[in-house]
C-alpha cells in the first residue's frame, strides 16, 4: 500500500459495539485501523453496577481517561498489595502491562471512558479474563484451588463473562474498600481535568500528564486539547512517540506529513479517532463553530514535541531567508517564539 492511500482517521463510534449485561465497547487496533501501528484504543460504557470483569492484558499497558460518569477499579500489584480507586470525569488511570484489574460503573448514569494501549497489535486475543480461565480449568482443580465444593464450582460461569451486572458499590458497605485518605493523586489515578492548563488566549487550552506527574505511567502520556473555533494546534512532530487521538467534541481537520511529498489531510468529528505516527509532522485545526476537544495519547511516558514556531524562532534570520528564498524583512515576520496554539 502506498502511504498516500493510508487513512489516519477511523470512525470508532460508528462501528458496531460488543455488548453484554448493559456494557458497551468499541475498539480499534492495527487490524481495524491500519495506520495505528503503535497504539490501540477502546471506547467503553458501563451503566451503574455493570463491571468489566477481572482481566489482564498480556502485551500492553492500559491508560484511560474518564469522559463522563463515575467508576471504580481494583488492581493487584504483582509485588504485593492492591489498590481500589474511584474515578470521575477528567481522571486518568494507568495499569501496567499484565496487572490484573476490573472496572465497575458507579452511577449516576453511564460511565464513558477511553482506553489506550501501548501496542497497536493489542486485541482480545491478548486479554485474559477470569471467567474464561476458570471455565476451561478442570473442576477438580477449582475445588482444590478455590475452597469450593463440586456443587458450588458447578455454579460458576460456563464461559467468558466479559461484562457482569451487579449492585452498585456503596462506600459505606463491605462492597467497597474505604479510601485511606481523600488524595486526588493516587498510585493509579491522576486528576488531569483538575490540572492548571497551558492557556493561549484565542488559541486554546492544553493539559498534559506524563511520568513526571504520574510516576507509574512509565510507558504512556496523554494530553487534553481544547482548541478555539478557527484556531489550531500548530505544525509539530513528536520525536519519541506515536500519537493516538480521540475527538471528544467539535469538528476539526488533521493532516499528517509523511515526507516524500505525502501529506494526508482528513476531517474529523466527535467519535472519530486519529493517528500521527512517531516523527510524522501534523497539525489539528478547529473547523467548527464550537470548541474542539481532543484527547491525545502517546506511547512514551515522556512528552516531547518539536513545534514549528519554536524551530523557526531559534534559527538565525539569514538561515530562514536563504532556506525559504525570501528577503530578510519577510523572514523577520516569522514567529519569534513557540506558539503551541495559533488563534484563528
Ligand atoms: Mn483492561
Ligand atoms: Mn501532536
Amino acid at each position: 500500500m502506498s502511504t498516500n492511500t493510508l487513512s489516519f482517521r477511523y470512525a470508532l463510534e460508528k462501528q458496531p459495539p460488543r455488548t453484554g449485561s448493559g456494557g458497551i465497547t468499541r475498539g480499534a487496533s492495527v487490524h481495524q485501523f491500519p495506520a495505528s501501528i503503535g497504539i490501540a484504543g477502546v471506547s467503553m460504557r458501563l451503566p451503574p453496577g455493570v463491571m468489566r470483569e477481572l482481566h489482564w492484558h498480556a502485551n500492553a499497558a492500559e491508560w484511560a481517561y474518564v469522559v463522563s460518569g463515575n467508576c471504580r477499579t481494583t488492581i493487584l500489584h504483582p509485588e504485593g498489595g492492591a489498590a481500589t480507586d474511584t474515578f470521575g470525569p477528567g481522571d486518568v488511570w494507568y495499569f501496567p502491562r499484565g496487572w490484573g484489574h476490573s472496572i465497575q460503573g458507579l452511577g449516576p448514569g453511564e460511565c464513558h471512558f477511553i482506553l489506550i494501549f501501548d501496542n497497536g497489535d493489542f486485541s482480545e486475543d491478548h486479554t485474559f479474563s477470569l471467567t474464561d480461565w476458570l471455565s476451561r480449568t478442570p473442576p477438580e482443580v477449582l475445588t482444590q484451588s478455590l475452597h469450593l465444593s463440586a456443587a458450588e464450582v458447578a455454579l460458576l460461569p460456563k464461559g467468558e463473562v466479559y461484562f457482569a451486572a451487579g449492585p452498585v458499590p456503596d462506600d459505606r458497605s463491605p462492597n467497597a474498600t474505604p479510601r485511606a485518605e481523600p488524595a486526588l493523586l493516587t498510585t493509579h489515578r491522576y486528576p488531569l481535568g483538575a490540572q492548571q492548563p497551558r492557556r493561549v488566549p484565542g488559541g486554546g487550552l492544553q493539559r498534559t500528564v506524563t511520568v513526571k506527574e504520574f510516576p507509574i505511567s512509565t510507558s504512556m502520556a496523554g494530553s487534553l486539547l481544547e482548541i478555539e473555533p478557527g484556531a489550531m494546534r500548530e505544525l509539530h512532530w513528536h520525536p519519541n512517540a506515536d500519537e493516538w487521538q480521540y475527538y471528544l467534541e467539535g469538528r476539526g481537520e488533521m493532516a499528517v506529513f509523511l515526507a516524500q511529498g505525502n501529506v494526508v489531510k482528513e476531517e474529523f468529528e466527535a467519535g472519530d479517532i486519529g493517528y500521527a505516527p512517531m516523527g510524522a509532522g501534523h497539525y489539528i485545526r478547529n473547523t467548527g463553530a464550537t470548541v474542539l476537544k481532543v484527547l491525545v495519547g502517546f506511547n512514551s511516558g515522556h512528552y516531547q514535541a518539536n513545534d514549528l514556531s519554536a524551530w523557526l524562532a531559534t534559527n538565525p534570520l539569514d538561515v530562514l531567508a536563504t532556506n525559504l528564498g525570501i528577503p530578510r524583512e519577510i523572514a523577520a515576520k516569522l514567529p519569534q517564539g513557540q506558539a503551541f496554539f495559533v488563534p484563528g
